[in-house]
């Protein structure tokens, strides 16, 4: 029976003799338990998937901290502070842009990084995630002296003074339908991120916007890279550590 993630497993079905490309999956905008948030758990659970789960961190609390707690396959990581737009009408949103004094976003997201830090003494990365996966290039250089190891957006990794850990493939079609993007058009950016080389593709996922087609899309994905010998998942933690290393 043919299946529309074919194309994927042809793809990954050549790569199984060699290394297995590895995927890893951050999920955003975490704030409090939600009945979304439990499917993708579930997902998670099910397919023996991790997953790095950006908690904005200004509104959030302990609620979602015991929520996840005892969760291993789960990490969290900090989703800029408030997620609050400071960019001016017409322009592209971003809570970390060159529009406010430096010395003050580095002020609110030393902040979160603390509270989170004390939400998840176990489970948290200091890998920070972007608001809208933007953040001033100016910005950069400083998130080391601010407690961060690494910096989570979209897009092909750049050479930056902070190593990166960025995601590739974006299951929601923002700027169409809004809901979950085609299957043939999914299955075709991660074949071309599979030929790209990528050392670890990132799947970014909403978990409170998913309609029917993102969680099945997901679901279908996490089962196929589960069974397949020819990709496997890695672990935030672990990707930092690698990255860290060659940095
Ligand atoms: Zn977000």
């Amino acid at each position: 029976m043919s299946s529309p993630l074919d194309a994927l497993a042809a793809a990954l079905d050549r790569r199984a003799a060699k290394d297995p490309a590895v995927f890893w999956w951050r999920d955003d905008d975490a704030v409090i338990p939600t009945p979304a948030l439990d499917r993708l758990l579930a997902l998670s659970a099910s397919h023996a998937a991790p997953c790095l789960v950006a908690v904005i961190p200004k509104p959030t609390g302990p609620d979602l901290a015991a929520h996840l707690a005892g969760r291993p396959l789960i990490t969290v990581a900090p989703h800029g502070w408030q997620h609050s737009n400071h960019a001016p009408p017409g322009t592209k949103k971003a809570e970390l842009g060159p529009h406010r004094p430096a010395k003050l976003v580095l002020e609110e997201l030393s902040l979160g990084l603390a509270k989170l830090q004390t939400l998840y003494p176990v489970q948290l990365a200091p890998i920070l995630v972007p608001p809208w996966n933007r953040i001033d290039p100016d910005l950069i250089g400083a998130l080391h002296g601010a407690g961060f190891q690494a910096l989570s957006v979209y897009g092909p990794e750049r050479p930056a003074a902070l190593p990166s850990l960025n995601t590739h493939v974006d299951l929601m079609d923002w700027h169409g339908t809004g809901g979950g993007r085609a299957t043939a058009s999914l299955v075709s950016d991660i074949v071309a991120a599979l030929d790209l080389g990528l050392s670890a593709i990132g799947i970014l996922s909403h978990h409170l916007v998913h309609d029917a087609q993102a969680w099945d899309f997901l679901d279908q994905l996490l089962a196929l890279i589960a069974g397949h010998p020819g990709a496997r998942w890695a672990s935030a933690p672990d990707l930092l550590a690698q990255r860290r290393q060659t940095v």
